[in-house]
Formats: structure tokens, sequence, C-alpha cells
């Protein structure tokens, strides 16, 4: 209930007859204010009692001397029709002999239409008084009661000659906004702070009203209240998420508001580690001014049956008291990991109630809450969760492509001082595919680290030999990511605005700058692929190559990526299923590594091929061959002909499906 209903239901009771009523509030003075009001309407007399000014006004008869005995002697000498309005009365009321008193009074109140009113932070009934009472927690203000105080505090500025801050009926609604959940004083005292001595608002105003709302989550272990440093400017790339999240912010206005636009829900991630889950919901929350609450999932389990449930609904209905508000779910599919996925009723029964319990509240709340759930991972996540109109979007948020590359790197060099221009943050950008922008971070601390110990400023070569000596996730997580691509694909938005346009539009801008070596005809284009290559996207080029041409031999491969990347070495691939059966040798780590992270996530296949055609070449064939895989395992390497393609072998596909690098004794 808001203020005006409750005030509405107090005056209902107190013309009804009501004896006692226990008011549950921290805000006693607000309070006391609007229940004079209140009597002053219903013309009812007021009298307030404390222990330390006993009861005012004062009967002019009666012997003043403040204590809890006096107040119950004297209630009954005022005039029928007063309402009495006690604070702080628990410290007493549980005395035998006062609460003889109070129960013998009942009738008297009744019949001369005296209200009792204890009001107090403790307002518990004792059980002798259960029937002749009703308890009534107060609500904390509204945004009618927030908009009147903060009226007072501008008036109080323009009074103390503070500036007038100019402000729009779109700032005003922010201000107050961003301290809802608090009590009057608190919210005083908030904008008191945030708005000292400042001639303009700015974001920092926002952050300095928003951590105020911390104290409310303080009581809570399941709660945490997250500082919110980043804005969507540190959110490198990701620019389709970006634009869809401030076009719901938008809904959070009045104006949305006025018009019935309904309020967003909220949007799920789902992404590659490291990608800037995380972070987006830490810019969303500043974006939209609300403070970020990370609900812990693990820790709603309690032991005892029902518990679980309770814990959930404690921790929903304090978001909703702080709202509005972010609400972070932090990998959900490993804090509801055991919840039934598959609809065979083996899940966990517990898991299972406490989502339908999320949702269901996720789809009644009437506040600004705004969800954001993030998850790693397909694997058990919640089927209900994923439901169309659960959450408004569901966003996959993938690996940086180059541009994205670039635009972080600039954003954590400037973070850190740096002025990315004096660096070739296109080269980086260029040799870091697969980094993911966690990588790309720590590429850039690791290189300061670096150079600091050496005693030198940092420099393009720091940030070079930061990036060689670091392995990206993607690369031991290559099935994973591929995995994740495939699911999103149908289900997801891509949190990227469509990967091949911007990757064509990528490598046309890349072109512009790049110096293509002269042949004899200057005008010949390039295949796709070379200009690929040319540009370093040697992943992107192997696949094209093989695409074009269909079914490639090893040796034809190697030869066409010698003018791009070291081509030749020691090194080889074999069949993981059977690694005496190498698939070709004779090639660099780097070349075959790429090979091989391609296998894996599956973008290329190795098929058997005619040992004709291998003859024809007469190169790498001075190991024994082997016409066809064999189950049975050999005793040495044994050269099995192969080809890449883009698509599965029919017959061998499982079998050659992983390959493994390999370095061939004696070549
Ligand atoms: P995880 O699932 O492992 O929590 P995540 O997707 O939530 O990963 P974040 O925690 O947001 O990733 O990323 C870690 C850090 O990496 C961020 O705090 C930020 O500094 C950096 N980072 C990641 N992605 C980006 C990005 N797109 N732009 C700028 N910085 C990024």
């Amino acid at each position: 209930m808001n203020t005006e209903a409750v005030l509405e239901d107090l005056r209902s009771r107190i013309e009804a007859g009501y004896p006692m009523l226990f008011l549950q509030t921290w805000e006693d003075s607000r309070w006391e204010r609007k229940l004079a009001d209140l009597a002053l309407e219903i013309e009812r007399g007021l009298v307030t009692w404390t222990i330390t000014a006993g009861l005012v006004p004062p009967l002019t008869s009666g012997n003043s001397e403040p204590s809890a005995w006096e107040l119950l002697i004297q209630i009954g000498e005022y005039p029928a029709g007063h309402v009495f309005l006690v604070k702080d009365f628990h410290a007493w009321i549980n005395d035998p002999v006062i609460l003889r008193r109070l129960r013998d009074l009942i009738p008297e109140l009744v019949s001369q239409q005296k209200t009792l009113i204890f009001l107090g932070a403790v307002a518990e009934i004792p059980f002798d008084l259960a029937k002749d009472s009703v308890r009534i927690e107060l609500p904390i203000p509204d945004y009618e009661d927030l908009r009147a105080e903060f009226d007072a505090v501008l008036t109080d500025r323009r009074q103390a000659d503070e500036g007038d801050l100019n402000l729009s009926s779109d700032d005003e609604d922010k201000l107050i906004k961003a301290v809802m959940g608090l009590t009057t004083q608190e919210a005083r005292k908030a904008w008191r702070r945030a708005l000292q001595g400042r001639s303009q608002l700015d974001d920092s105003v926002f952050t300095t009203l928003i951590s105020e709302k911390r104290t409310l989550a303080s009581g809570s272990d399941l709660l945490e209240f997250y500082d919110l440093e980043e804005g969507v400017g540190d959110i490198g790339g990701l620019d389709s998420l970006k634009e869809w999240m401030s076009r719901r912010a938008e809904a959070y206005s009045p104006r949305a508001r006025e018009q019935g636009i309904p309020l967003p829900k909220g949007m799920l991630l789902l992404g590659v580690q490291g990608c800037g889950k995380s972070l987006t919901a830490r810019a969303t929350a500043r974006l939209l001014s609300f403070p970020l609450i990370r609900l812990d999932i693990a820790n709603l389990l309690g032991s005892a049956r029902g518990e679980s449930e309770k814990n959930m609904r404690s921790a929903l209905n304090l978001v909703e008291s702080i709202a509005p508000a972010v609400l972070w779910l932090d990998e959900i599919e490993k804090g509801f990991a055991g919840v039934e996925t598959d609809g065979s009723g083996g899940g966990d029964a517990t898991m299972t109630r406490l989502v339908g319990s999320f949702l269901t509240w996720m789809s009644e709340i009437q506040k600004p809450v705004f969800v954001i759930a993030t998850a790693n991972s397909v694997q058990n996540l919640p089927p209900e969760m994923l439901r169309r109109g659960r959450f408004d979007e569901l966003f996959f948020v993938d690996l940086p492509n180059f541009e994205e590359r670039k635009h972080i790197l600039g954003i954590h060099l400037k973070k850190r001082g740096w002025k990315p221009e004096q660096f070739d943050v296109e080269d980086l950008a260029t040799r870091s595919e697969g980094f993911s922008g966690a990588e790309l971070e720590q590429i850039v601390i690791t290189a300061m680290i670096d150079a600091f110990g050496q005693g030198h400023i940092l420099q393009h070569d720091d940030l070079e030999r930061a990036w060689r000596s670091t392995v990206p996730l993607s690369v031991t997580m290559e099935d994973k990511i591929f995995e994740l691509r495939n699911w999103a694909q149908d289900r997801c938005r891509r949190a990227t605005s469509d990967s091949r346009v911007t990757s064509m539009l990528e490598t046309e801008a890349r072109h512009e700058s790049l110096q293509i070596p002269d042949d004899d005809d200057d005008d010949a284009p390039l295949p796709a692929w070379a200009q690929l290559a040319h540009s370093g996207q040697l992943k992107a080029a192997l696949v094209e190559f093989v695409r074009a041409d269909g079914d490639v031999l090893f040796p034809t491969l190697v030869e066409a990526m010698a003018p791009y990347m070291e081509a030749t070495g020691d090194q080889g691939l074999a069949a993981r299923a059977n690694p005496n059966t190498v698939v070709w040798a004779g090639m660099s780590q780097p070349l075959c590594e790429l090979i091989g992270e391609l296998i894996s996530s599956k973008r290329l296949y190795i098929h058997p091929t005619d040992i004709e055609r291998y003859k024809q070449i007469q190169k790498g064939l001075r190991l024994p061959v082997l016409k066809e895989p064999t189950d049975n395992r050999i005793p040495r390497a044994a050269w099995l002909p192969s080809s890449l393609r883009c698509a599965p072998h029919p017959v061998h596909a499982a079998r050659l499906a992983r390959v493994g690098r390999m370095k061939l004794a004696g070549g």
C-alpha cells in the first residue's frame, strides 16, 4: 500500500472505533505529521505522548508526570473522540500491570470513540491484546512523498543562495527515483550530499545517490550491492546490445509512463567468458541510474523444506523495496544447476520450484526492476527462463570482432592514461583474433607492468610481447564456444550487429590502407582469401581458401599460405583417434595450430583422398602410406592421404573429426 492508501485505511479504522492500532515505522516524525493532518480532517483531537514530554496537550487539571502508568490513567479523562498517538511504548507494554490496565481500558475506549495509536520502530502486539488490536507496517515514502520532500530541498537551496540547478522535469524525475526506498530523512541527506556545491548535474550525482541505497541491502546475505563505475562508453563493441539498451532506458521516463508504455522486464545475456556480460550489467544500471543488486542464487538454498522459497521471497521483497533497481542473476546455469532441463522429471524439485517462483515474481512485479541474467553455457539453463516473453530479449555475446577489439584495446589504454593513437592498435587487433575483452584488457595490464619493471614507458613492443605470452581461452575452449554459437544462432539476438556485414566492412576498410604486393597485372583483384590473409585474418583466409577450391590438398594449402605466414616446418597433424595416422607433415607450428583449431571447431573437415593425386605432386611422400583409416593401432606413423573440405565426410566424419598436432621424429 502506498501512503495515501494507508492513510485512508487508518481513517476508516479510527472512524469505525478501533481501540488500538500498532503502527510500525522508522519515520515517526513524518507519520506524526500525517496523523495530525488526518485527525484535523476527521475533526478529532490529537494528543501525543512520549516518555520525555508526557501528554501533549496536557489536561489542565491533570498531573503531567511523564510515566506509562500516568498515560493510561489520564486517557480516560480526555473528552470522547480523541486520538492518542503514543510513541515507543514497546518498552512498557509487556509489564503485567500495564497490560492489565490496557485490557481494562478497551471497553471505555470503544464506548468513548477513542483510539490509541502506538507508533514506533517496534510495534509488536502482546498476545493478550491481539483480539482488539491491528498491526500495520507503514510504507516508506512513495514517489509523491519524495517529490514534496525534493521540492523542499530545492527551496532550501534557493533560500541559502546555493544557486539554481536548472533541472528539467526528466532530471527531477531521475533524482527522485534514485532515492526511492530511502526514508524522507535519508533521501534529504542523500540529495544534500550529492548536490552540494554543484551548479549542474552529471553522472556522479546519480551514482552518489544510488550508493546511499547500499544500506538497504546490507542486512541481507543474499543480495550484494555494486558500485557503478563503468558506463556504456566503457563497453567496446556490442553496438546492437547498447542501442537496444538505450531504447529500453527511455521506457522508464515519465513521458513513457504517461503513455502507458509497459515497464521493461529484463534481458538474458548468454555468451563467451570475459566478453563483457558483467560489464554490461554494471553499465546498464548506470545508464538507468538504478542501483545494481546481485542475487546470490547459490545462497538461497536452505536445508529445511520451504526455506529456499522463503529466502527467495524475502530477497525479492527487499529488491522491490529498493526499486527502481537492476537485479542481476549471474551465471544462472550454475546457480540454478540441478533444475530439470529435459522434461524428464529428474531434476531437483526445489530448484525447479525456485525458478518457477522467480519467473512468477518477474511476470507480476509492478515496480521498475530490470532483471539481467547472465550465462556462460547452455548446459543446465532452465528452459522456462528461455521461453519467449520471460525476458524482453536474449542476447548472444560473442568474442569481439576486429573493430570491437580495436575499440576495447583503445578503451583500456585510455582508461589507464595512454593515448591509443600512440600505439599500433590496429596491428594488435588484427593479431588478437579469438581474444576476449578480458584478455585484451589483460594484455594492456601485463604490458604496462612489464614496461614499468623494465624502467621504460609503455611501447607497442610491450603490448606485442604481452599478446604473444597470452593464450586465449578460445583456443582451449574452441569446442565449447562453437557449441554455444550454434545454439544461440536461432535463439538469440547478436549483441554485435550482423557479423558478416561488419566483417565485410572491416575488410573493405582495411584494404583501403593495405599495401598489396605489386603483381604484373596491377588491376587483377586479389581473391577474397588472399585479401583476408593479407590483412592478418589467417583463420578466415584458410576457410575461404578451402571453400573457394572445394577440395584442397595440404601441399597446395601450405604453398598458398607461405607468403603470409611461416608455413613450412617440422610439425604435422595426426588423427586424435589414432595418433599413428598422420594426416600431413612438414608444416609450421602456427599453421598446424590454425588447421587443428578449424577442424576441432568443425569449420573444416578432413577427407581421405586418392593417393594418386599426392603422387602427382610428389611431396611429403617419405612416410609410409595408409589408404584408409584403420581401427587397429599400428606401431609407427602411417600417412593417410587426405584433403580439406568445408563439409564432413559421409563415412569418416566422426573418425577424423579431431586432429592433434605432432612433431615428426627425424622429419
Ligand atoms: P564471465 O562470464 O567470466 O564473468 P563476462 O562476459 O561477464 O565474463 P566481464 O566480467 O564483463 O565478462 O569482463 C571482464 C572484464 O573484461 C571487464 O570488467 C572489462 O574490463 C573487460 N571487458 C570484457 N569485455 C569488454 C568489452 N566489450 N569492452 C570493454 N571491456 C571489456
